[in-house]
Parts: structure tokens; C-alpha cells; sequence
């Protein structure tokens, strides 16, 4: 496959199109980015790299972390966690509160505020130092010791943190919280300030795409089980209440954030980071999700 012709072309192709929404404000910090960056990395499971853009200036990640934190979990306590946390999409905006009342404060999925909040819960729980063993992780996945988070950007979102705040007691007050909300929170909000560059974050996402991909301890991240979890609950679940338009532009398992970062992943192919700072009235990346579904248009290549 000529990928990096491909996504040449598309780049430019997109580029020169219109650009439509607005950049993430509601975390102040956010509103600083340029909004007219724009990079694309892609990585295939035998390590050849392609890509184009800005896709070596780190950009908040936001809620591609809730991924990896949901990984982590996983990995720890296998298919415990599905007792405190639902596997169906929702259907509702990221920061939604009504599904809670109903559900008796199980989210519905790991990757909505809320199942963030509670996943984040388990790993305080488990860690003196969750933000330390999370970081450690993350970097034993990308032998990249530059990954860090962006403590003013998690002191910036925490300072306007009403509704996660919200989330967490609300759930709390169902006894699906363990610890004080304050400590599960103050680590959300530090978890989604982690920055990466389209290239580390296709380099981080490689595991989901590689059954034999090893961490620099040799271990692997999940067993193919756990992988296939993980990738489907992407597909039904990583685009908030437009995870259904993805799946049916684009077709392949992924995780937007706000901070207009998209990971897609190909199982057994590549990992493919994007991102675009403007984001649509769902709240993902206008350019972001326009480029890939014109790239696996072109490249006549999705999972269906
Ligand atoms: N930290 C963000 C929030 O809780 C993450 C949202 C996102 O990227 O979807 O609002």
C-alpha cells in the first residue's frame, strides 16, 4: 500500500476544504493551541512510518488517555471491572449526567466522563502514586521518557471542573466511587492532560493493533482476549454520541479527544494518529474525522 502517498494527497485534499467549528474553550489552557495545526502519523505493526502536518508538536490528548487507563485496569483486574462499569454506547454527550440517575450510577462505558472517572477510581485505589504508575506505563509502552503530562493544563481544567465534579459525587453517592472525589478527580484531571505527538500516540497505540507488540520490559500489554474487548468497545464507544457516523465513515476502531486528537487503529495493520484542533458540534476533530474517512475511502481499507 503507497501510504505515504495516500495520506499526502488526502492531507492536501482536506487541507484545502473548509475547516468547520471551534477549538476546545471550556478548558481555558486549550484556547491557546493554534487551531490551524494539523498532522497525521501512521505506524504499521513492522515499524515503517509514514505521515505528514504537525505531527511532531505534542497536543493534549484529553480522552484518548481514558484508553490507556482502561487498559491498565484491564490488565490488573480482567473482567472484574465490567461490574462497576457498562460496555454499551451511550448514545449521550461525554460529560452527560442523565444515564447516571437511571443506571443507578454505573456508566455506561469506560470512555464517557463517568466510566473515566470510575476506572480512575480503581487505579487511585490501587496506587500510592496512580499518576507515577500511569506515566510508567505509558512510557514502558513507548520507550519514550518524554511523555509527560501538562500540569497547567489539569490545573486549568480542574479550575472550571463543575460538571466532572459533579459526575464524580453523583456517582459517589451510588457507592460506584471508592476513594474522596477530590483524589479521583485531581488524577482524572491530570490523566487527560497527558501531551503526546501524533507520532507517540500512533507509537502508544501500536499494542491494540499488534497481537505480539511487547513494552520495554517485554511484557505484553493485553492478551488477544483482552485486545478485541478494547477494540470494540472503540468502535461502538471512542466518538462519544457520534461513535456510530465514525464507525460508519471511517470504519475502523479509534478515540477522539477534545483537545482534537483522533487514534485509529487497523487490527493486525497500523495505528494512525490525527489531529486538528477545530471540533464539530460533537466535539470531535472536523478535519480529523473528514481525513479519514476520505483516507480509507481511498485506500479502499476499513475493518468492514
Ligand atoms: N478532560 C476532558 C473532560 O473531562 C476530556 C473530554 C474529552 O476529551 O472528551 O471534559
Amino acid at each position: 500500500m503507497p501510504y505515504q502517498q495516500i495520506i499526502n494527497d488526502t492531507y492536501h485534499q482536506i487541507k484545502s476544504g473548509k475547516d468547520e467549528g471551534e477549538a476546545a474553550s471550556y478548558i481555558p489552557e486549550l484556547a491557546k493551541v493554534d487551531p490551524e495545526n494539523f498532522g497525521i502519523h501512521l505506524i504499521t505493526i513492522d515499524q515503517q512510518e509514514f505521515g505528514i502536518g504537525d505531527r511532531y508538536t505534542q497536543f493534549s490528548i484529553q480522552s484518548i488517555a481514558k484508553v490507556l487507563s482502561l487498559s491498565l485496569a484491564f490488565k490488573l483486574w480482567g473482567s472484574k471491572i465490567w461490574e462497576r462499569v457498562g460496555v454499551e454506547p451511550s448514545g449521550t454527550a461525554f460529560n452527560s449526567l442523565v444515564q447516571l440517575e437511571l443506571n443507578k450510577g454505573i456508566p455506561r462505558n469506560p470512555f464517557n466522563n463517568g466510566g473515566a472517572l470510575v476506572i480512575a477510581d480503581m487505579l487511585v485505589g490501587e496506587f500510592k502514586n496512580p499518576e507515577a504508575e500511569f506515566l510508567r506505563f505509558i512510557r514502558e509502552i513507548n520507550n519514550d521518557n518524554k511523555i509527560d503530562y501538562n500540569l497547567s493544563i489539569a490545573k486549568s481544567e480542574k479550575s472550571v471542573g463543575y460538571r466532572n465534579i459533579a459526575i464524580c459525587n453523583f456517582i459517589k453517592s451510588f457507592g460506584n466511587v471508592l476513594n474522596e472525589p477530590e483524589r479521583v478527580l485531581d488524577f482524572y484531571f491530570t490523566m487527560c492532560s497527558l501531551e503526546m505527538t501524533c507520532q507517540e500516540l500512533a507509537q502508544t497505540f501500536l499494542f491494540l493493533a499488534d497481537d505480539h507488540f511487547r513494552n520495554t520490559k517485554g511484557e505484553r500489554i493485553l492478551n488477544m482476549s483482552k485486545a478485541k474487548r478494547v477494540n470494540a468497545l472503540l468502535q461502538t464507544c471512542g466518538f462519544y454520541d457520534e461513535s456510530g457516523e465514525f464507525s460508519f465513515t471511517v470504519g475502523l476502531p479509534g478515540k477522539s479527544g477534545v483537545g482534537g486528537g483522533i487514534i485509529a487503529v487497523f487490527p493486525d495493520k497500523y495505528s494512525i494518529a490525527v489531529w486538528s484542533p477545530k471540533l464539530n458540534a460533537k466535539g470531535n476533530s472536523y478535519r480529523g474525522m473528514k481525513f479519514l474517512e476520505a483516507y480509507t475511502t481511498k485506500t479502499e481499507s476499513s475493518i468492514f
